[in-house]
C-alpha cells in the first residue's frame, strides 16, 4: 500500500505550452493593435511570404484555414484555389520574436526547470512544482489563461508523465485547450490516432511503415522492435519507444542565443556533496564545449546559477582570461565560480553558462587541448611569439624552422 502511495506521488509530471497556430495568432494580434476590426484567428486567413518574389509560400494557417485543408507549406496559389477570397498577410519575425519573449519570461519566472523548444513551445518540469501550484490540470488552465490574459493569444497545454506524452497531449484539439495524456491513458487516448500524428514520424518513415501495415500508433507500439530496428535502424527504435509513450529526456534548461549557451538542472533531491556538483558542472561543461564547437564560438565569461532549497537563486560569475570553447578550460573555471559562490547549504538546482561570446578566439588557443587538432601556421606563430615575449626570445620555436636553420649554418 504505501509502495503504491510513493508510487503515484513520485510520479513524473511535464508540461508542455504550444501557442496555438503561433505565426498566424501573432500576426493577428499586430493588426488587432494596429487598429483591424478583423481577427485573423476566426477567418479563413494566412500567413504567407511575397508572391511577386516567387516566396508565396504558406507559413502558417489560421485553424478555420486548416478545416478546409489550406496548410503550410501549401504555395499560397493553391491555397486560393481551396479559398479564393483567403485573406493573407505577411510575417514579421521581430514581433514574433517579442510575443515569444514574453511568453518564456513568464514560464521562467513560474518554473526553475523549463525548455525552450521552439519560438513558441516550451517544457516544463512540474513534478517538484506540484507541492507549490498543485493539481497540474488547475493550474494548467490558470496558466493558459493567465498567458491569454496578459498577452492576448491562446496556447494549448499538454500533460504528461514524460517530455513525449506532453507534447503529444498538446497537440489533441485545439485551440486554448488542456490535455493530459498519462501513461496510464495511452492506450485510449494514443493508440488510436494515425501513425503521422506520432512525434518525429517524419514522410519517409510513415510511408516505411505504412507499407509494413502500420497505421495507427498502437499498430506501432505492438509491432516486432527487431524487425524495426532492422528496417529503419535507430530510428525504428525510437518510433517503437515513442509509439509506447517511453522518453527519459530531461527537461534542460537552454539558453538558446548568441549571448549565451548553457544548461541547469534542478537535482532529484537537495545535494550538499560536491563531488555530485562538481560532476554536474563537468557534464555541463561537455555540452557547453560541444555546442560552441558545432557553432565555431567562444566564450568569455562563465556563470554558475545555485538554487537552494529557499527558492533562492544565486549567480556568479568569472571572466576568463581567454576565449575558449574547451571542455577543460570550461569546466576548470566553473568549478572556481562555484567554490566562490557555493555556502555550503544543499542545493536545488544547478546551472552553467557561458556568455560574451564571438567568433574569434584571437591568439586564446590552448596547446593542450587533445580536440584542437588543427592549428594554422599563423596562430602556431602567435602563441609562439606570445611564449617568447612572456618567457624571453628563443624559449619555444618551430621543429622546422630550426631544422632549416641548422641546414643554412651547415
Ligand atoms: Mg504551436
Amino acid at each position: 500500500m504505501l509502495k503504491y502511495i510513493l508510487g503515484d506521488i513520485m510520479d513524473r509530471i511535464v508540461m508542455h505550452i504550444d501557442v496555438n497556430s503561433a505565426f498566424l495568432s501573432w500576426s493577428s494580434l499586430k493588426l488587432l493593435k494596429e487598429g483591424s476590426k478583423i481577427d485573423l484567428r476566426n477567418e479563413i486567413s494566412v500567413v504567407s511570404g511575397d508572391e511577386s518574389k516567387r516566396h508565396g509560400i504558406v507559413i502558417a494557417a489560421s485553424i478555420p484555414a486548416k478545416k478546409i485543408g489550406i496548410r503550410s507549406p501549401m504555395n499560397l496559389a493553391d491555397a486560393r484555389k481551396i479559398y479564393r477570397d483567403l485573406y493573407v498577410t505577411k510575417p514579421d519575425r521581430e514581433f514574433y520574436k517579442e510575443c515569444s519573449k514574453n511568453m518564456m519570461r513568464l514560464i521562467k519566472y513560474l518554473f526553475p526547470t523549463y525548455e525552450q523548444f521552439s519560438i513558441d513551445e516550451c517544457f516544463v518540469e512540474y513534478t517538484e512544482m506540484r507541492k507549490m501550484y498543485g493539481d497540474e490540470v488547475k493550474f494548467a488552465h490558470k496558466l493558459k489563461d493567465e498567458i491569454y490574459k496578459r498577452y492576448g493569444f491562446t496556447v494549448n497545454v499538454g500533460i504528461g508523465n514524460n517530455k513525449l506524452l506532453a507534447k503529444m497531449a498538446s497537440d489533441f484539439e485545439k485551440p486554448n485547450k488542456v490535455h493530459t495524456l498519462y501513461s496510464n491513458e495511452i492506450k485510449e487516448k494514443m493508440n488510436p490516432l494515425p501513425i503521422r500524428d506520432l512525434f518525429m514520424a517524419g514522410k519517409s518513415a510513415c510511408a516505411k511503415l505504412d507499407s509494413l501495415g502500420i497505421k495507427t500508433i498502437g499498430d506501432l507500439a505492438n509491432y516486432d522492435q527487431n524487425k524495426l530496428v532492422g528496417i529503419l535502424k535507430s530510428q525504428g527504435k525510437m518510433l517503437y519507444e515513442y509509439a509506447n509513450g517511453i522518453d527519459d529526456s530531461p527537461v534542460e534548461n537552454r539558453y538558446d542565443d548568441r549571448k549565451g549557451i548553457g544548461f541547469s538542472k534542478t537535482l532529484e533531491d537537495d545535494i550538499e556533496d560536491k563531488t555530485i556538483l562538481y560532476s554536474e558542472l563537468n557534464n555541463f561543461s561537455k555540452k557547453i564545449s560541444l555546442e560552441l564547437k558545432k557553432r565555431g564560438l567562444y566564450a568569455r565569461t562563465i556563470v554558475v546559477t545555485l538554487r537552494y532549497t529557499s527558492f533562492k537563486t544565486y549567480n556568479h560569475q568569472l571572466k576568463l582570461d581567454n576565449n575558449t570553447n574547451i571542455e577543460e578550460d570550461i569546466f576548470k573555471n566553473a568549478k572556481l565560480a562555484f567554490n566562490k559562490l557555493w555556502n555550503l547549504e544543499p542545493v536545488r538546482l544547478i546551472g552553467l553558462r557561458v556568455t560574451d561570446m564571438s567568433n574569434n578566439n584571437d591568439i586564446q588557443l590552448s596547446l593542450f587541448d587533445e580536440n584542437q587538432k588543427i592549428i594554422t601556421d599563423k596562430e602556431l606563430d602567435k602563441i609562439i611569439d606570445n611564449i617568447n615575449k612572456e618567457f624571453g626570445s628563443g624559449t619555444v620555436f618551430k621543429g622546422y624552422d630550426n631544422m632549416k636553420k641548422e641546414k643554412i649554418e651547415k
